[in-house]
């Protein structure tokens, strides 16, 4: 169990390292596959001993070994959080099967790839949402071809709603958050409910803590909301399914 994990966990420090590089590369056009990374301040070619995932941060100290210009935190953050949802992964769903493993690591990727993406310049990209749709169509498929119609019509019921909200607060949201919600309800099924109630709940929380910090003045401030769906969604992937079932005992016998 634990070789496996250590295994998953390291596989997870290098795609969130990757995601990193997809967020930062995709709003700015540049191809995630050719060309090194480059400091974004000195231009210097980061070279591959300085490019391991947290470890080189850490040796670092968080700064361009040739200019010294910090290197942001979230970068190596996402790598450990990608590192803990894969680990998460693996040991929540290992019996179930190997798709329900790379399902879970592969939707929490994406969610590091566009948290970043969303918080850096506003944007939840097609190109990272519409091949996430596609690998989690296969992959629910492949984990088990009875529960796609579900996780089908829970896509289309989360969309649709995110949709009406975007229209009744058209300035909250975009059709990015629509789109993402869509995609959860792919890899969520059901328990995509719980994802947006957790998602909304957190965003309101933080709306409110705005206005109590800065006043009126927050009305103006653009705060994303992929990155509360993106939260409310690897909640939901891990313990949604749990909560379903205590609302529906609960409620409905
Ligand atoms: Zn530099």
């Amino acid at each position: 169990m634990l070789v496996p994990t250590l295994f998953i966990a390291v596989l997870g420090l290098l795609v969130g390292s990757f995601a990193a590089v997809l967020a930062y590369r995709i709003p700015i056009g540049e191809s995630p596959w050719t060309g090194r990374s480059h400091c974004d301040s000195c231009g210097e070619t980061v070279a591959a001993y300085d490019n391991i995932p947290l470890v080189s941060w850490l040796l670092l100290r968080g700064k361009c070994r040739h200019c010294g210009t910090p290197i942001p935190a979230r970068y190596p953050l996402t790598e450990l959080v990608v590192a803990a949802g894969f680990a998460g992964s693996y040991l929540a769903f290992e019996d179930d099967g190997w798709a329900w493993v790379a399902l879970g690591c592969v939707f929490i990727a994406m969610l590091a790839t566009i948290t970043l993406t969303d918080l850096e310049d506003r944007i939840i990209p097609n190109v990272v949402l519409g091949p996430a749709a596609i690998i989690g169509i296969a992959l629910v498929a492949a984990a088990d071809t009875g529960e796609l119609p579900g996780h089908l019509i829970a896509a289309a019921i989360a969309g649709g709603f995110l949709l009406v909200v975007t229209f009744l607060y058209p300035r909250g949201m975009g059709m990015g958050d629509v789109k993402l919600a869509a995609v959860m309800g792919i890899y969520l099924g059901r328990a995509v409910a719980p994802a947006l109630l957790i998602g909304f709940a957190a965003g309101a929380l933080f709306g409110i803590g705005l206005i109590a910090r800065h006043g009126s003045s927050a009305r103006k401030m653009k705060v994303p909301f992929g990155p509360f769906l993106a939260l409310g969604a690897v909640i939901a992937l891990f313990w949604g399914d749990d909560m379903v079932d205590w609302y529906l005992d609960s409620f409905f016998d």
